[in-house]
């Protein structure tokens, strides 16, 4: 029965999104099936740390909109998230509410669960917030280096700052709403933590490994491919070709997940 209601809150949910354009028609869909996997095999607890990521990241995405105009050709997508997205930044969450299906007596499944949204909450809080930092951002792989606002890998005081509070929010409400025993205030600071290191590996990663690709007529580096939104086709500069930002995404949800565990395992 719950199955039933989640999906009928998720279709709610996604059409909402989807009339507010922060959802593209793709995404949509996407969101419609992990909502109702996460809202239907988890429930309300899982709903709300879903809904927070969610309505948080649209919400700073559409805020300070003028201040981010101009990086916009930066970043690969406008805030109208695609199937893609979702599945970055929802995916691991959605593997995470099925193994607390298949083992409901472990923390694993919960903890898994609000360690990778806390990830995506703090990579997607400092992406939005981090544009308002005063002065441009650092290379992650080399802090003496400073580079142009929205450079995949830049990271600042206000975006970590970001990322740590949009991590933390998370992960208080996981100790409050825990369905499985109690967690404590050590694990608000696990899970903060732990979400914190997979948002500065997403940014490792895109200063390392994630594909970039360059604008001929802009002779700008950016993420878009194959198309800049100047139309014009862009060019692989560097990275792995499949890394795109989907994956990038996934990872730092993985990358706080595998922190979070592991902790929890000593
Ligand atoms: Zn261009």
């Amino acid at each position: 029965m719950q199955i039933v209601f989640g999906f009928i809150l998720a279709i709610i949910v996604a059409t909402l999104a989807y009339r507010a354009h922060s959802l593209s028609r793709s995404g949509a869909v996407a969101a419609s099936f992990v909502g109702t996997i996460i809202f239907g095999v988890g429930g309300w607890q899982w709903a709300i740390l879903l809904l927070t990521f969610f309505i948080t990241s649209s919400g700073l995405s559409r805020a300070f909109k003028q201040r981010k105009q101009d990086l916009n050709e930066k970043f690969s997508k406008g805030h109208e998230r695609d199937a893609g997205q979702v599945f970055g930044n929802g995916g691991v969450a959605t593997l995470f509410v099925m193994i607390h299906a298949l083992y409901p007596e472990s923390m694993v499944g919960w903890v898994g669960f609000a360690a990778s949204l806390a990830a995506v909450n703090a990579d997607t809080w400092a992406t939005e917030l981090g544009v308002l930092n005063p002065t441009p951002p650092r290379m992650i792989t080399d802090l003496k280096k400073r580079v142009e606002k929205g450079t995949s890998g830049g990271i600042s005081l206000w975006g970590t700052v970001a990322s740590l509070l949009g991590s933390s929010v998370i992960a208080l409400l996981a100790v409050l709403l825990s369905p499985t025993g109690i967690l404590t205030t050590a694990h608000w600071f696990l899970i903060t933590f732990a979400g914190l290191a997979g948002s500065l590996f997403d940014s490792f990663l895109g200063a390392t490994v994630q594909a970039m690709y360059f604008c001929p007529t802009d002779k700008k580096e950016t993420e878009k491919h194959p198309l800049h939104t100047c139309g014009m086709e862009t060019i692989h500069i560097r990275g792995w070709k499949w890394l795109d930002n989907d994956w990038v995404n996934f990872a730092c949800g993985a990358f706080g997940v595998m922190i979070a565990l592991s902790a929890l395992a000593v």
